[in-house]
């Protein structure tokens, strides 16, 4: 076990923060404001070479580890973007990259992954549905085979940058339920155009996250080919979990960035703010604990996380560290935006000093990508062995 990084990793963090810093926290004010999808940003990323940072060598990545992807999220977090960071990989060197690494084609991977990891195309997933909802399984989406292919039926909920993404990586049902060996049987993941007849969808007004569109989509006969399966027919719910647990670690990664980033404000306010004489409200305790406790909560989220890429690096089971590292980063990053709004009083709700952006962004997480409930619920069951209530 060794806590430091080595010198390769620090000059990834270094070009990461570089990448962030020419952007800084008013360009995400300003995007925020304006709901508009940050594509010089993920363009500067992508430049960089840091989205294809544990994708294959020979389609363009740099063939590293989640570990890198993790540090890279986090710095780039820290400096401005907050946990947006996160979604942003989630939807790309993810939905798009770990599928297709790891269970696309050869052709789709040398067709999509280089242009993934150039900024060249943007992806988004397709799995939520509303009458389902965290009850994945019930899914209604249905892919029935057509000639070569399928045409595929149903309606999705809440998915993340389909007004700017080309390629949508849909999870849909191949076989009935009636007719399955079992609930996880008879899912298959296919890789679609998101400009295809039939294929529909509508932006949800929400709280925030406002640089990303969040959008009910609508397949209504859509022709998928072929060569558009990801995976295994039927068998896509076990090669799916890994892009879902890959998705946890980027996740949290932009959270453990967004809660230094929210802190680090705070002290900074909170070491010039003075209301008493000459003194500065930071030198109360009473501001300082809380935010001491925040920063050592991110902490431990931000190790659990490192733990769950290692091991994802290594071939090893992750699952239980990257859904537990979730959880904990998104209660210690909810806090630690909340703690850092009391912080600053007044400015604090002021957008021009981007805590309200931070706590407003990472209310998210506490839900989705996967629920508090839920991860309790998965620990519970299937780290200690208790029955399952549901
Ligand atoms: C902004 C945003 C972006 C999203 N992006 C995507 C995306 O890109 N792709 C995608 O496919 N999905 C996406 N989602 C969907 C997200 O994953 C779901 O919202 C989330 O999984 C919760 O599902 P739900 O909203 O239907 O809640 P519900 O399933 O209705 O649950 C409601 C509440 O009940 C609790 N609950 C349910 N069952 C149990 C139980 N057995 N035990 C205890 N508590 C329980 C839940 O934990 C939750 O608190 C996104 C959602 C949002 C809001």
């Amino acid at each position: 076990m060794d806590f430091q990084l080595d010198s390769e990793q620090k000059m990834i963090v270094e070009s990461a923060r570089q990448v962030g810093r020419r952007f800084g926290a008013e360009y995400w004010r300003r995007l925020d404001a304006a709901k508009t999808f940050p594509r010089e940003y993920w363009q500067a990323v992508c430049d960089a070479g840091l989205c294809g940072v544990a994708l294959p060598g020979e389609h363009g990545g740099s063939g590293l580890g989640m570990m890198e992807m993790a540090l890279i999220v986090e710095s780039l977090a820290a400096t401005g973007g907050g946990s947006t960071v996160g979604q942003l990989f989630m939807i790309n060197p993810i939905f798009g990259g770990v599928s297709l690494s790891r269970f696309g084609s050869e052709a789709m991977r040398r067709e999509l992954l280089p242009q993934i990891i150039a900024g060249k195309i943007n992806c988004c997933m397709a799995l939520t549905e509303p009458d389902a909802g965290t009850n994945t399984l019930e899914m209604k989406t249905f892919a029935a085979a057509d000639g070569s292919g399928w045409r595929l039926n149903g309606q999705k909920i809440w998915i993340t940058g389909v007004a700017s993404a080309d390629k949508m990586l849909v999870v849909a049902r191949t076989s009935k339920l009636s007719e399955a060996t079992s609930r996880t049987d008879g899912l298959s993941m296919f890789m679609i155009d998101v400009k295809r007849a039939g294929l529909t969808h509508a932006p949800i007004d929400k709280l925030g996250t406002c640089t990303l569109d969040s959008s009910s989509v609508f397949f209504d006969n859509v022709r998928v080919e072929a060569h558009e399966l990801v995976g295994t027919l039927h068998k896509g719910w076990r090669e799916l979990l890994d892009v879902l647990n890959t998705e946890r670690i980027v996740t949290t990664a932009g959270l453990v960035g967004t809660g230094d980033l929210a802190i680090r404000l705070a002290v900074d306010y909170a070491k010039d703010r003075k209301v008493f004489g000459s003194r500065p409200i930071g030198a109360y305790q009473g501001i300082q604990f809380p935010l001491a406790q925040c920063h050592v909560e991110v902490e431990a989220a931000r190790l659990l996380n490192y733990k769950a890429a290692t091991n994802f690096d290594r071939g090893l089971p992750y699952g239980s560290e990257s859904n537990a590292a979730k959880l904990l980063a998104a209660q210690a990053t909810a806090r630690a935006t909340e703690r850092a709004m009391q912080t600053m009083g007044g400015m604090g709700y002021a957008k021009e000093f981007d805590v309200e952006r931070l706590w407003r962004d990472c209310r998210l997480f506490k839900f989705a990508p996967v629920s508090e409930e839920m991860i309790l619920n998965y620990v519970a069951n299937h780290d200690l062995g208790m029955p399952r209530s549901y």
